[in-house]
């Protein structure tokens, strides 16, 4: 991906997220200098597995795992602290060094134990399939500007009198909706106390630092969590996450200007799937679903929760090709479909009487659409010690070439197994 003209790469998720970003990046990252987290929090998680090890990362990018590269924590992340200090621990004591090479950006909002109370209780009424870990009221607080921010941590006492009050408004809103359940000041407090010096001790102003490493000609990856269909102003509002996952969200939330940024890789898995409730064309029946879960291990990686499953969609892959204005596609998870045949594709919705290819904004009209399927041949034969694409069964070749056609996008990669070295690279 990285070349003389492609020093500042974003790497995006194309479907509702879990398609294998953390691999993708991990696998990039060996070539960057610095890598950067610019948006969510510390939810479901990237799945990285490097030999025996398997490292699930939350807040930390990806790059963490690469000696010498450095890695940034943007301003667009919500950082829950209590988990930030967990994950640094877990990664030094599997021999991970993250001192001196994170820094997390003073401008970013921090996400505390508040947050998580109200977004359980919320979760109760609206049920958008939240992981419960606050992301949601964090970004409720930063735009509502009653946000606590990194550089607060910095006068301790003025913070402290606006936590005290940030509680007391998160109590009202629990009683509001009905549960026992109350917050404790002095415990966030207690908190902030122990864990603010050690957050502190990482702040910087991070866009300066993304600034000055694109200036001095660095390889630059940005990676996002999540995917397009999540994105809360492109995916399937109402059930969404709280931030822009697509590559315009990757400037804001890096610091960084959009003219900065060369390049956007989308990760895409050779299916579908979808985690929580929500608008879903493509899923498959219950049996094919089951088949494609057990196939994939497609389970949460924080919380464990089955995912839902189905066929590759290319209404939303085209969609989110458009929004994020992508350059390449990195397709994964390719050998899940070796045991499948025929495969399906869906290339248009039916609904109120006409085929669209566009993705319909409406609740309405997603829930009364059909999918429109094309069948392709399955290829029936292992993928995974594939390493360039003559070594791919033709029928496999074939599916790829109808994605790319599709999307009008060029495939530059494809994943065929969960190692970094299970991955084919098309020049
Ligand atoms: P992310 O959030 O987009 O990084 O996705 P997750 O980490 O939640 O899920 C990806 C899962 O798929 C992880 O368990 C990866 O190890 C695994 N994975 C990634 N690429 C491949 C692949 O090409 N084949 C298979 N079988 N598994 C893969």
């Amino acid at each position: 991906m990285f070349g003389p003209d492609r020093r500042c790469v974003v790497v995006v998720g194309v479907q509702w997220g879990d398609e294998g970003k953390g691999k993708v990046v991990d696998v990039l990252s060996e070539q960057a200098d610095l890598v950067i987290r610019y948006q969510g929090g510390a939810n479901a998680g990237h799945t990285v597995v490097k030999g025996e090890d398997q490292f699930i990362l939350h807040q930390i990018p990806t790059g963490i795992l690469h000696p010498g590269v450095r890695c940034l924590v943007g301003n667009g992340v919500v950082v829950d602290p209590d988990t930030l200090v967990v994950e640094i621990a877990e990664l030094e004591g599997r021999g991970v060094e993250v001192e001196g090479r994170l820094l997390i950006s003073d401008r970013a909002h921090l996400l505390l134990p508040y947050h998580k109370a109200v977004e359980r209780a919320s979760e109760r009424r609206q049920q958008i399939g939240t992981t419960g870990r606050g992301i949601g009221p964090a970004y409720e607080d930063k735009y509502g500007r009653r946000g606590l921010r990194v550089a607060d941590l910095r006068d301790f006492p003025a913070l402290t009198e606006q936590l005290r009050r940030r509680v007391e408004r998160a109590n009202r809103l629990l009683q509001t909706l009905g549960v026992e359940e109350r917050v404790d000041a002095d415990e966030q407090v207690a908190l902030l106390e122990r864990l603010g010096p050690r957050v502190l001790a990482l702040a910087v102003d991070a866009g300066r630092v993304a600034h000055d490493a694109i200036r001095a000609g660095e390889r630059v990856l940005l990676e996002g969590a999540q995917g397009a269909l999540l994105d809360v102003d492109h995916g399937t509002y109402p059930f969404v996450t709280s931030s822009n996952t697509t590559a315009g969200g990757a400037a804001v939330g890096a610091g960084i200007g959009p003219t900065v940024i060369d390049a956007v890789l989308g990760v895409m898995k050779a299916y579908t799937t979808r985690v929580g409730n929500g608008p879903f064309p493509s899923e498959a029946s219950e049996a094919d679903s089951e088949k494609l879960r057990t196939l994939g291990g497609e389970f949460g990686a924080t919380t464990g929760r089955p995912r839902r499953c189905g066929w590759f969609d290319a209404v939303v892959a085209r969609y989110a090709a458009r929004i994020n204005g992508l350059t390449d596609l990195a397709v994964t998870k390719l050998d899940v479909l070796d045991v499948i045949a025929p495969l399906r594709v869906c290339v248009g919705y039916r609904v109120d009487g006409e085929v669209v290819t566009d993705f319909p904004a409406d609740a309405g009209r997603l829930e009364r659409l059909e999918p429109v399927y094309e069948e392709l041949d399955g290829w029936c034969a292992p993928t995974a010690e594939a390493r360039r694409l003559e070594d791919l069964p033709s029928k496999a070749r074939a599916y790829l070439d109808r994605l790319e056609a599709l999307l009008e996008t060029p495939i530059r990669y494809v994943s065929v197994g969960t190692r970094s070295d299970q991955i084919l690279e098309v020049k």
